[in-house]
């Protein structure tokens, strides 16, 4: 049952990782491993039909690699290189580990020893990717803890067959403690699959939400990304009672600069322009990029005097341009402050464009306050 719940999980993935597979990462590795274990459980429940052939051997190997290559998934999920290395060594190792004492020094207890302590290596990295580059959502807590039991139940298992192994006493074999043991190994392998699907599912969503509200190509936010930012940022100051500024940038002769050095480094510039604009506000202010080459700046708690101090900080760095070799662009911004608790967003932003429309008109590159 196990078996055919895991080749479903197997689809499932592999279909997940063809329709999204560029978003979110590891997911095909997963399912590749969920078929090597499939494939180990299937030589393990067929190793006393067949008794001469090496198919405990294809079991560990299986196992190995079904094992190390949910690490190498999650570790491409959380965007770390994976360490083919480490997986190749442990997988190796362990085969012709497990080989020796199978077939030249047959060791149960010995045997059991080395793949829990190797596998415990690959559950225990999981749980340190989780640990450091998770985030907190019940999706990797879920993940993470169940990743946490088993790297724990393998630990204790291998501790077990260390001991064992020690004092030479062969208990490893058709016991309730091994029939447990594999019950349980077979429910987590379903389940993990289960947490890592769901991990997957959330960075999806999160993914399509910050597209949604964001430019693909400066990163910033778009229309509606800042139209969510300013209703949570009007409630807020309208509770304090503090004035919302906003500030509307549009770059001079843009076209100018793609007719002269082309699209590619029009959108460079564009880019940089984002970024420049970032770093010089604060962190509760945000930027979006509304047009083609025009973006608008909401400064939250700021009057005019604060937005055009902020305005002159962006005009200084542009010009330092040159020095990221860009051709030197400037901006025309209009500022404008809600005039007062009833005016739209839309009636401030006509507001503030006609001061920018005013900035152009009186020679561009200059700063004008909306009436
Ligand atoms: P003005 O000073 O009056 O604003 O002049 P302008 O040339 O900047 O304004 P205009 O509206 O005539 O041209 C805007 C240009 O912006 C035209 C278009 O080629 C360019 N543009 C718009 N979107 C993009 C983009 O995504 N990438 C690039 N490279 N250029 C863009
Ligand atoms: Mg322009
Ligand atoms: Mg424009």
């Amino acid at each position: 049952m196990t078996t055919l719940m895991s080749v479903a999980m197997s689809i499932v993935m592999h279909s997940a990782h063809s329709n999204f597979g560029k978003e979110v990462k590891g997911l095909d590795r997963w399912a590749m491993g969920l078929l090597a274990l499939v494939g180990g459980g299937v030589a393990f429940m067929l190793r006393d039909e067949f008794p001469q052939t090496p198919l405990p051997m294809a079991t560990n190997a299986l196992l190995f690699c079904g094992i190390g290559l949910s690490m190498i998934g999650t570790q491409e999920f959380f965007g770390r290189q994976p360490s083919w290395r480490t997986f190749w060594a442990i997988a190796a190792g362990g085969f012709v580990l497990i080989g020796w004492f199978l077939v030249i020094k047959p060791d149960f207890a010995a045997r059991v020893t080395i793949f829990s302590f190797l596998v415990f290596y690959f559950y225990a990295e999981q749980v340190r990717l989780v640990w450091r580059h998770g985030t907190p959502h019940f999706s990797t807590r879920f993940f993470g803890t169940l990743i946490g039991i088993q790297a724990l139940v393998v630990l204790v298992r291998g501790c077990m067959a260390l001991r064992a192994m020690v004092a030479n006493i062969d208990l490893m074999r058709d016991n309730a403690m091994a029939n447990i043991y594999l019950g349980v190994a077979n429910f987590m392998a379903l389940m993990l699959t289960v947490a890592f699907m769901t991990m997957a599912t959330r960075r999806l969503q999160t993914i399509l939400e910050q597209r949604s509200t964001h430019d693909p190509l400066t990163g910033v936010l778009n229309r509606r990304g800042f139209a969510m930012f300013y209703e949570h940022q009007r409630l807020q100051m309208r509770r304090a009672g503090k004035p919302i500024t906003l500030m509307a940038i549009d770059l001079d002769h843009f076209k100018a600069v793609n007719d002269r050095f082309g699209h590619m480094v029009g959108d460079k510039v564009l880019v940089q322009v984002a970024r420049a604009i970032r770093q010089t506000l604060r962190e509760t202010d945000d930027v979006a990029r509304f047009g083609g080459e025009e973006f608008v700046v909401l400064l939250p708690d700021s009057d005019e005097h604060n937005a055009v101090l902020a305005a002159e900080r962006i005009r200084d760095a542009l010009r330092r341009f040159a020095d990221i070799q860009l051709p030197m662009v400037t901006v025309s911004i209009g500022i404008g402050c809600h005039a007062s608790e009833q005016e739209s967003l839309d009636a401030l932003l006509a507001r503030t464009d006609a001061a920018l429309y005013r900035a152009k008109e009186n020679g561009r590159d200059r700063i004008e306050i909306a009436m």
